[in-house]
């Protein structure tokens, strides 16, 4: 396409205009300040726990809770602040004491090294922190959020990534009795895709209750639950005429065999979640899974996510984005990978009632980006 002297004047004049004004809001848009943003100097890191408070009573095959206690991380270097989050799992022996000791440990890593070098840093995080994958997380997602500030943009368009292909969220709705699951179903109205928690010895009557107000796409999470072989697959064949699109984790991690045998006889996608951390678990699984589950906290961040895409991809699996309870902040940072994915779950920032942080927001299951650098998050730290 040619254009036009003219329409080309309007397009660039708009651009730099637009450029310029984005740049002074950003606080550091004049030469001089550019050239204070050289990934060194001081820094400071602060860590904060908050107590996030969960709309309803969560519960999943394994546990329940109230309330969580994440851990959040503010890094700041050349006037410009990177914010993370860590949501500790006791499914992976992490809390949130721990996650702030290695946070503290690995402080000096950033201390030492060039920002601008954030391969090196997570090298060295990879190498300093070796419990607490959600400690890595916490500050890796603050350092791409400090490099995303730090050349003016959203991490999404650093990475060259087209935010119209991301796939809509899931909604997930945690075990509970009949009546609630019902009301959760009906309060989850804005949203076009559900994933149910099972993995109980209710799970029949838990998919009738949602099947009884709704006929959405429905996923299925057994989050380890069941026990044996035999039961899984009776169980999924029966949620295979429930309309249910995939199941996650349906046995045991350490089930590799029993999940192989499992897949041969079922024409439903079953998807890793709890078997998969990090890249290095993935080829082994390719026998046993069609697809897995990247939460940031397993992987220790956004780049070993980054990592995890391009394995599974080139192994030819499903990938599927996921999370643990988690404000806006861990959230948002996952957002900006889904345009890579097949399917996303990121709504742990929807089951809270006490977000500190506001950033990609969700309509109707669509994610709405809103054009600031980084993660593009706002709030009280
Ligand atoms: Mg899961």
């Amino acid at each position: 396409m040619k254009l036009s002297r003219k329409r080309f004047l309007q397009l660039s004049g708009s651009s730099v205009l637009g450029f310029s004004l984005f740049n002074s809001l950003a606080g550091c848009g004049s030469k001089e300040a550019h050239q204070k943003i050289t990934g060194t100097g001081d820094i400071m890191i602060e860590v904060k726990t908050k107590k996030l408070n969960l709309a309803h009573t969560w519960t999943i095959s394994r546990n329940s809770s109230d309330f969580k206690n994440n851990v959040f991380v503010k890094i700041e270097r050349n006037g410009i602040i990177g914010y993370g989050e860590a949501a500790p799992n006791v499914r992976y022996g992490e809390d949130y004491q721990k996650t702030t000791k290695r946070i503290n440990e690995a402080k000096k890593i950033f201390e030492q090294n060039n920002l601008f070098h954030f391969v090196d840093i997570k090298e060295e995080l990879d190498q300093t922190i070796l419990d607490q994958s959600c400690a890595k997380a916490a500050l890796d997602i603050a350092l791409m959020d400090w490099i995303g500030k730090a050349f003016n943009l959203p991490l999404y368009k650093l990475w060259g990534l087209n935010i119209a292909k991301s796939p809509v969220t899931s909604y997930s709705i945690g075990i509970d009795t009949v009546e609630v699951i019902k009301q959760k179903v009906r309060e989850a109205e804005p949203y076009p895709i559900l994933k149910i928690k099972v993995g109980t010895d209710r799970d029949r009557e838990i998919i009738n209750a949602v099947r009884s107000v709704t006929d959405k796409p429905i996923r299925v999470d057994a989050n380890e639950g069941w026990k044996n072989k035999e039961e899984a697959l009776e169980k999924i064949k029966w949620l295979k005429d429930q309309g249910v699109e995939f199941i996650e984790q349906p046995m045991p991690a350490h089930m590799l065999d029993e999940t192989a045998w499992l897949r041969d006889k079922v024409d439903m996608p079953i998807i890793a979640d709890e078997a998969v951390k990090t890249a290095a678990d993935i080829p082994n699984l390719a026998q046993a899974y069609d697809g897995i589950n990247i939460k940031l906290m397993k992987s220790g961040g956004l780049q070993e996510a980054l990592r995890m895409i391009g394995m599974a991809k080139s192994l030819g699996m499903k990938i599927m984005l996921g999370c643990m309870i988690e404000s806006s902040v861990a959230i948002s940072a996952a957002a900006h990978l889904t345009p890579f994915v097949d399917y996303a779950d990121l709504d742990g920032n929807l089951l809270i009632t006490n977000d500190p942080f506001s950033g990609v927001k969700v309509d109707h299951g669509k994610f709405v980006f809103n054009n600031k650098p980084g993660l593009g998050v706002e709030g009280e730290f």
